[in-house]
């Protein structure tokens, strides 16, 4: 067979050769780990595919490196209308930002572009050729309906599916067979011509599951679709390779596909990049463990995490946990660093996968609210707000110093208050400074005349300028003075020699104040309602207990 004859018949307008490419996409050069984010724009961005970006882009900043972008849309059927926005707009949220690459619409920066793999057609098709012109690649006119007829015939002898070894039924075609299929308007694919053998093992060292040993391809895989579109494969090969990737981080559901590969790397003269496959997020359900769902799992969309209101560093910081078993220890030795100081190494990345937790998230995402300032709270929540929650923007936004000072209720202290663990929670939170129509269900059991004492007593000693001590002293003070025990066990010792405890005491006029048992800190509460409303508070509760 006359191999360039052939390359010629097929791609008889592919006039560049791999050596020009090569001369245009020289090597990068450094030391630096160049990686990528490669997803095809065929949904919305999944919290594996932020994950598995959230690790390429660290591993690629701990060395100094390269993270790009790369948008791998060969699969037009597949493709959604705003896929690759979507892509782009999502890890820029997530600070996921890449450093080069597809950056928006007909966008990109980067020497190594086209980054998009539909702009790619020419350069795929002239390593192609050269594959064609070494023997290693051939046109295969079988079609759907024989393909179907092998796998068939396959099962039923119980050996493997595809077209490898007897089953090859173009491998050997001359070339008047190929012009003839040609000349009649036979649409074919290219197929890679394996030189491999079941028989033979391969192995490599994956980055983060250690060695993996697999059988040699043996397949004829396809490497060009008919519409002269690669697959999967070769794209990775030819991209990965002109783009300078020295790692590729992927999900795990590429690794029995790394056969084929390291075979066309090594088959196309490229150096193999360094592979290291990420188990997929899972979740506990039913006692046992299974994938996180796009299905089933509204978390699985970094959609929900916007929608919720979580903080996007929140969603960052409990990825770090799930990457890196060591990221919560780190944290807590510094609470103040951002994420970004956090020494990332593959290392450390569990082998199985690891566990979303729910409840797991929503406290790390209270500790990253905690390291907020009041004012970074209310843009925050504002913004989140005027997307997904009108009336509550309207109230922040109608008086900012007081939604400010709501905020600033024990904020920044040694021991932070954690109620919030995205701005959906504010609503909740903040509610009974806005609207208040108590019930005053949560009052102590200590009877309505106690309480309409305790209150009008408090009101003759309440000075609105009182600082938390002293505020406090004043109150257990009075509560002593009216023959309240100075704690619950006291009270429970000899119950009938008093009316209750402080705590009683203080309950009572928290309840007055916000109608809850369980508030921040009740005398920074009322500085912020103010004297006028803080009073009537208390005068509504007198009425409400002289009943
Ligand atoms: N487009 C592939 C995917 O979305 C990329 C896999 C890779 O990172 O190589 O699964």
């Amino acid at each position: 067979m006359d191999f360039n004859a052939l390359a010629e018949l097929l791609f008889p307008e592919i006039t560049k050769t791999p050596q020009d490419y090569e001369k245009i996409y020289p090597p990068r050069g450094g030391d630096g780990k160049v990686t990528r984010f490669a997803p095809s724009p065929t949904g919305f961005l999944h919290i594996g595919g932020l994950f598995a970006a959230l690790i390429s882009k660290r591993v690629a900043m701990e060395s100094g490196g390269t993270f790009y972008l790369r948008i791998e849309d060969t699969d037009k059927k597949r493709e959604i209308d705003d896929g690759v926005s979507e892509i782009i707009k999502g890890l820029e949220a997530f600070g996921v930002t890449p450093d080069e690459g597809v950056l928006g619409f007909e966008k990109e920066s980067g020497n190594y572009g086209p980054y998009v793999q539909s702009r790619r057609r020419e350069i795929y098709q002239t390593y192609a050729k050269e594959l064609v012109r070494k023997g290693l690649a051939y046109p295969c006119f079988c079609g759907a309906d024989y393909m179907e007829s092998i796998k068939a015939q396959q099962e039923k002898e119980k050996v493997r599916t595809g077209y490898y070894g007897k089953w090859t039924r173009c491998r050997d075609l001359s070339l008047e067979e190929v012009k003839e299929n040609i000349a009649s308007g036979k649409s074919y694919v290219l197929r890679l011509r394996s030189p491999g053998s079941e028989e033979n093992r391969i192995s490599f060292i994956d980055g983060i599951k250690g060695k993996i040993e697999m059988p040699e391809n043996d397949m004829d895989i396809v490497v060009l679709k008919s519409d002269g579109i690669p697959t999967y494969h070769f794209a990775h090969a030819v991209d990965d390779h002109l783009m300078g990737t020295t790692d590729v981080i992927r999900g795990d559901e590429w690794i029995s596909s790394a056969p084929i590969h390291l075979q066309l790397f090594e088959l196309l003269g490229f150096e193999a990049p360094k592979y290291s496959h990420i188990s997929p997020i899972m979740k506990e359900d039913g006692g046992g463990k299974r994938k996180l769902s796009k299905r089933k799992d509204p978390e699985a969309a970094v959609t929900f995490y916007h929608e919720q209101g979580y903080p996007t560093n929140a969603v960052t910081e409990y990825l770090l946990t799930l990457a890196n078993s060591n990221y919560e220890e780190w944290r807590r030795d510094n609470p103040a660093l951002p994420n970004e100081d956090f020494p990332f190494s593959l290392d450390k990345m569990s082998v199985s996968g690891a566990l979303f937790d729910l409840d797991k998230f929503n406290d790390v995402a209270k500790n990253d609210v905690t390291r907020y300032s009041a004012d970074e709270i209310y843009d925050f929540a504002t913004s989140w707000a005027e997307q997904y929650n009108i009336p509550l923007y309207k109230k922040l936004t109608d008086n900012p110093s007081y939604a400010k000072a709501i905020f600033a209720i024990e904020r920044g202290g040694e021991k932070p208050r954690k109620d919030i663990a995205k701005w959906s929670d504010i609503e909740e939170y903040s509610a009974y400074f806005y609207d208040f129509n108590p019930t005053y269900e949560n009052m102590p059991e200590i009877g309505k005349e106690n309480i309409y004492a305790l209150l009008t007593e408090y009101k003759k000693i309440y000075s609105p300028a009182d600082e938390n001590e002293a505020w406090f002293a004043k109150l257990k003070e009075l509560a002593l003075s009216m023959g309240y025990a100075k704690n619950p066990k006291e009270y429970k010792k000899n119950p009938d020699s008093y009316k209750g405890a402080v705590s009683d005491f203080a309950t009572a006029l928290r309840v007055a104040v916000t109608d809850r048992r369980n508030t921040p800190d009740l005398c920074a509460i009322m500085q912020v309602l103010g004297e006028k409303e803080a009073l009537s508070r208390i005068d509504k509760a007198i009425e409400w207990s002289k009943k």
